[in-house]
């Protein structure tokens, strides 16, 4: 029986209890342990963790000073609403992460369970301050699953149709792709043309003066690893600040050392949010997330209009300084810089004999490797990365596919530079197995990715 055989059982059965609302369709497995960046299935197979990023897992699984930090408090305290007393490790995380937020600007903390919550929070503060209505977001982004991050997201547009209406007075405007840019173009002008369909709507229905805020992924991970030209980003930044409206950034997936600096936005030049959302790797997977905005920013509103009963709890914020002393002392982010660019590097040399990479993007150990039918016409590959991640799977590697045709590549940034290895080579494998035509699906593979 094959490793995708046996753990279908597991699968079946889980189908007629566990809502389709949660779970993306991908191949089947069913995860028993894990450490550091590898899984281990219920059959014992071992794989290689690429996946790291998207599960919260930046400082690797079970990382021995997290697992510790977990125990310690629990023994002590799990939990207590935050709502009317304090608890040590919440004190110490709010003024830990206010002090290593970019910029010099004085800082608050307000904290959630998930990055969702924290980018819904990012629409309350931004409204509560300036007093203006419209919110502008991006087209392929992704900020969550409430009804305020899920109106945010780009990604999620189609909800509307099944579960709308969604928030109004949400504005979506195009992420700018140097990919798949028009022939001839320069980065700049590529930047000057999203900056102008940036600014299309305020010129024609959107007031500046009634918008409070621009949300932005300093990468768009879930929109395929795709990174704003720096001329653009500091293009909004200035138009944000000249127009009284909030710049807030969404580093829940690309914060914490994953872009090979400690927070996303750095890969740009003297950018200070004024508020920005942080979850995922932040508690290493334990619910946690945080919204980080400037000190006056976060005064704008009291309780109980950001307030959950297990925000902030004591044995997730006791996880999260773990995660950052790790992150802090193992030197993850310079870690993640320098092993990216070794990936990149790897990458770029299998794209040189397998004509299927069309692009290869890499920040840190956090890379989207682009499937094509064809280089001149762009021409997503779905199929054969559907294939890709298949043959990766059966030889023990965990990858998955962004928007159908790109990897994402986000181990965790411990992972051993033997694993990295082992992994690239079977992605070259299944490159060279792809492009021969050997690899067949399993029948019944159903819609891949959402
Ligand atoms: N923002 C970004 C950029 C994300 O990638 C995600 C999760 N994929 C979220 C927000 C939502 O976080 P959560 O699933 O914890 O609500």
């Amino acid at each position: 029986m094959s490793n995708l055989e046996k753990a279908s059982r597991l699968v079946n059965e889980e189908n007629n209890y566990y809502a389709r609302s949660s779970r993306i369709n991908y191949y089947d497995l069913v995860i028993d342990h894990a450490h550091d960046a590898t899984l281990v299935d219920v059959d014992g197979n071992h794989y290689i963790d690429l996946l790291a990023s998207a599960s919260a897992i930046n400082v690797g699984h079970t990382n021995a000073r997290v697992v510790k930090a977990i125990s310690d408090q629990a023994q002590k305290l799990i939990h207590y609403t935050p709502a009317y007393f304090h608890h040590v490790p919440g004190i110490e995380l709010a003024k830990r992460l206010a002090e290593i937020a970019p910029g010099n600007s004085p800082k608050m903390v307000s904290f959630g369970n998930s990055g969702s919550d924290a980018n819904d929070a990012i629409i309350k503060f931004s409204r509560a301050y300036t007093g203006r209505q419209y919110i502008v977001s991006y087209m392929g982004s992704y900020h969550g699953s409430t009804y305020g991050s899920q109106t945010l997201s780009g990604t999620s547009l189609n909800m509307t149709r099944k579960i709308g209406p969604m928030l109004p007075s949400v504005v979506h405007v195009p992420y700018p792709d140097l990919y798949r840019r028009y022939s001839g173009e320069s980065e700049h002008d590529v930047a000057m043309r999203y900056f102008d369909a940036f600014k299309a709507p305020f010129e024609s229905f959107l007031p500046a003066d009634e918008t409070a805020c621009v949300l932005i992924e300093p990468i768009q991970g879930d929109g395929g690893i795709v990174k704003a030209p720096e001329e653009y980003m500091q293009l909004v930044y200035k138009f944000c600040h000249d127009n009284g409206i909030l710049f807030a950034v969404d580093e829940v997936n690309q914060g914490l050392g994953r872009t090979g600096k400690m927070w996303g936005i750095q890969q740009y030049q003297n950018i200070e949010p004024d508020l920005m959302s942080v979850g995922k790797s932040l508690a290493s997977g334990m619910p946690l997330s945080a919204v980080i905005g400037k000190k006056e920013v976060m005064q704008s509103l009291d309780a109980p209009a950001h307030l959950f009963t297990t925000s902030g709890n004591p044995v997730c914020s006791a996880a999260s300084l773990a995660t950052l002393d790790v992150i802090r002392d193992d030197h993850l982010a310079e870690k993640s810089a320098k092993d990216g660019a070794y990936a990149k590097q790897r990458f770029l040399d299998m794209q040189k004999k397998h004509p299927l990479i069309g692009d290869v993007r890499m920040w840190g150990l956090n890379g989207g490797i682009e499937l094509v039918k064809d280089r001149d016409t762009k021409e997503p590959a779905n199929d054969a990365a559907t294939k890709v991640i298949y043959y990766a799977f059966d030889h023990g590697v965990v990858i998955i596919t962004l928007a159908g045709n790109i990897l994402r590549f986000q181990p965790p940034l411990v992972i051993p530079r033997k694993q990295l290895d082992q992994a690239l080579q079977v992605l070259d494998d299944a490159f060279t197995a792809v492009e021969n035509g050997s690899v067949s699906l399993p029948k019944d593979t159903g819609k891949i990715g959402w």
